[in-house]
């Protein structure tokens, strides 16, 4: 089981988050045209990659926040945590 430390409570038990997704994707811009086919890749399509990767996860069972994890998609050994608005 993976230990997560949650940057608003401290370190807990995998159980009480949930995961949310690819962080690196970007919304495209408010009130600039985007085609049906941007729209489309960026609500649909997602990549599996292996190795570092950055993703949202929710601290569902606790303080409710979401927030940042890079984490090896291979290995599960999570490297940092950050609130949404930080940058590594
Ligand atoms: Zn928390």
């Amino acid at each position: 089981m993976l230990h997560i430390k949650c940057p608003y409570c401290g370190t807990r038990s995998q159980n009480e988050f949930a995961y949310g997704g690819d962080a690196t994707i970007k919304r495209p811009e408010l009130n600039k045209e985007v085609s049906d086919k941007e729209w489309d890749t960026f609500v649909y399509f997602r990549k599996s990659p292996r190795g570092k990767h950055l993703e949202f996860w929710h601290h569902i069972s606790g303080c409710r926040q979401w927030f940042k994890v890079q984490r090896d998609t291979t290995t599960h050994e999570i490297f940092k945590t950050l609130k949404p608005n930080e940058d590594i």
